[in-house]
């Protein structure tokens, strides 16, 4: 009864960007905006024009992880993203009052999200390579409002090696399946914390399950992410291990799989 939700006819590129990648996770924690800003950070390096549109609204991480905050300037019906590191980023949370919830409800949610994506002036000095989506974490309405209104080129999914995380992964896996949207790979992240003596993998959440669901979905396991603290730093302090000239094994991870996208 459920049937096939296809990609609605309707749903457009956003003005001025040439492709658009989604991030999703079926969990939230798991470190989907960790991984929307270093791939977009990482992309950036390569040359590429990037924007990201944080459309998280339960927990909107892309002010604090890019290191911006302010009010957006609104021009011509579209609001204008802010540029930082290299990335131009627009975020539910520069619109949200200070730390009061962000109550929406069915359509005002899905509005939020659309507003994020096509409401946003992107390519202010020419058009975007790629828009990275970080889309809240679940499998829901809003995500299929996504789908329908903003034509996705492909999805990439984040999931830590837990089978409790990975039970929502395939979930969300199967959503996007289901409505015809590519889904790019699997990124496994805190995949293993390395012994800080000899340097061995540890594996705290479990070893490999990522990796063993990439494979039964039949798509690419994209990077395995270690446990890194200053991978954790950098996104408590506005400073993305992918910004700058890092070649720690987190950061060389996130551009692996930003090369193969
Ligand atoms: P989500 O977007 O899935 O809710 P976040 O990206 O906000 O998750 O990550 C949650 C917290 O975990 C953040 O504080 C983030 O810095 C941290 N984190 C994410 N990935 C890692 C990692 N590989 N190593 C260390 N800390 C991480």
């Amino acid at each position: 009864p459920q049937g096939r939700v296809g990609p609605s006819e309707t749903a457009v590129r956003p003005a001025n960007v040439k492709h658009v990648i989604a991030v999703a996770s079926g969990k939230g924690g798991v470190g989907k905006s960790t991984v929307s800003v270093n791939l977009a950070c990482a992309l950036a390096r390569m040359g590429l024009a990037v924007g990201l549109a944080d459309a998280d609204i339960f927990g909107p991480s892309a002010p604090r992880m890019l290191g911006v905050s302010g009010q957006p300037a609104f021009a011509d019906g579209k609001l204008i993203p802010f540029k930082a590191h290299g990335v131009e980023v627009m975020s539910i949370g520069f619109i949200a009052e200070g730390d009061s919830p962000m109550i929406f409800r069915g359509p005002r949610a899905s509005g939020a999200v659309r507003q994020m994506t096509a409401g946003v002036a992107w390519g202010q000095t020419g058009p975007l390579d790629v828009l990275i989506i970080d889309l809240p974490p679940g499998t829901g309405d809003i995500h299929l409002t996504v789908i329908q209104s903003v034509k996705l080129d492909g999805v990439v999914i984040v999931s830590t090696p837990q089978e409790v995380a990975l039970i929502d992964a395939r979930r969300a896996v199967a959503m996007f399946g289901k409505t015809g949207t590519p889904v790019l790979g699997v990124v496994e992240n805190m995949a293993f914390f390395p012994d800080p003596v000899t340097g061995a993998p540890i594996h705290i959440f479990g070893e490999g399950g990522a990796k063993a669901e990439a494979a039964k979905l039949g798509v690419p396991l994209l990077a395995q992410v270690p446990i890194d603290i200053p991978l954790r730093q950098g996104g408590d302090e506005g400073r993305p291990l992918t910004a700058g000239d890092n070649d720690s094994p987190a950061a060389v991870a996130f551009r692996q799989a930003a090369a193969t996208l």
